[in-house]
């Protein structure tokens, strides 16, 4: 039988991850569980580490501080022996009730299955509009081949996590690094829902992080124009030298 790890990151979530992991286990009790603790400063972490205590299928690891959603989707990435691995958000925003679907899509031959989103219940204008123009312009920056209306929400066959894993960054973008990596990849659809319980965790200062992570290193374009500007800058320091020692030396220097 294969083996699948399910990926769950969560900071401050103290609100939802009981019903989540709950939820979860009862659903598909033949898989493995990792809750990636992000410094939250609730009471997640002894709510996580309780559980654990009572579920072998149940494993946490818990970061020193608040290092973001993304480190702790690939912390739960490093963590899979198995054959695949579900991320899935600490919120039920993403229905697991599409796993099978999923698995399925595995199964027939896909590295790559991701959770499109069809609908997005009860999300901000901002939220939804913040993403949309993120992923168009990181398919534009980077011709990459970045679905459109997807999260991190996917599943990822073994060769995948490896090829992942085996890249050199340190700050990660799962969502441009799988469409870097390449491999087969197909999607399911379906219906976001609002969140279970508390708020987002996603300040517009992580947005705004998250955005220049996930573009500029993977941009040679953006990469090149600013090697360009590099060279223009320091053209015309050269330049304007220059100008300063001919007027210095006819007599005509500027005044300081
Ligand atoms: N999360 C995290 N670290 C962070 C921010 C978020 O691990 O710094 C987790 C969070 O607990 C949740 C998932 O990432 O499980 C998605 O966060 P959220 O639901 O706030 O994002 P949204 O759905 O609003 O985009
Ligand atoms: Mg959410």
């Amino acid at each position: 039988m294969s083996k699948l790890l399910i990926v769950i990151p969560a900071h401050n979530e103290e609100a939802n991850i009981v019903q989540v992991v709950e939820e979860l286990t009862r659903g598909y009790p033949q898989y493995d569980y990792v809750v990636v603790n992000d410094g939250s400063r609730d009471k997640s972490l002894e709510i996580i580490s309780e559980h654990c205590k009572k579920d072998k299928r149940l494993k946490c690891v818990s970061f020193s501080r608040n290092f973001g959603q993304q480190a702790a989707f690939f912390c739960g990435l490093e963590n899979c022996s198995g054959d695949a691995a579900i991320l899935i958000d600490a919120d039920l925003q993403d229905p697991p009730e599409i796993f099978p679907e999923m698995i399925a899509k595995w199964r027939e031959g896909y590295d790559v299955v991701h959770g499109v989103r069809r609908v997005r219940k009860k999300e901000s204008l901002f939220k939804k509009a913040s993403s949309a123009i993120w992923i168009n312009l990181t398919r534009k920056l980077s011709d990459l081949d970045i679905p459109k209306n997807v999260g991190e929400f996917k599943l990822y066959g073994r060769k995948v996590i490896d090829a992942i894993i085996a890249l050199p960054e340190r700050s990660r973008s799962l969502r441009t690094e799988v469409a870097w990596v390449g491999f087969k990849q197909t999607s399911v659809e379906f219906d976001r829902n609002e969140r279970k319980a508390g708020e987002t965790k996603f300040t517009l200062k992580k947005m705004i992080r998250f955005a220049e992570q996930s573009t500029i290193p993977y941009s040679p374009k953006v990469l090149k124009l600013s090697g360009k500007v590099g060279v223009f800058g320091a053209v015309l320091s050269v330049i304007a030298f220059i100008a300063f020692i001919v007027l210095a030396a006819t007599g005509n220097a500027l005044p300081l």
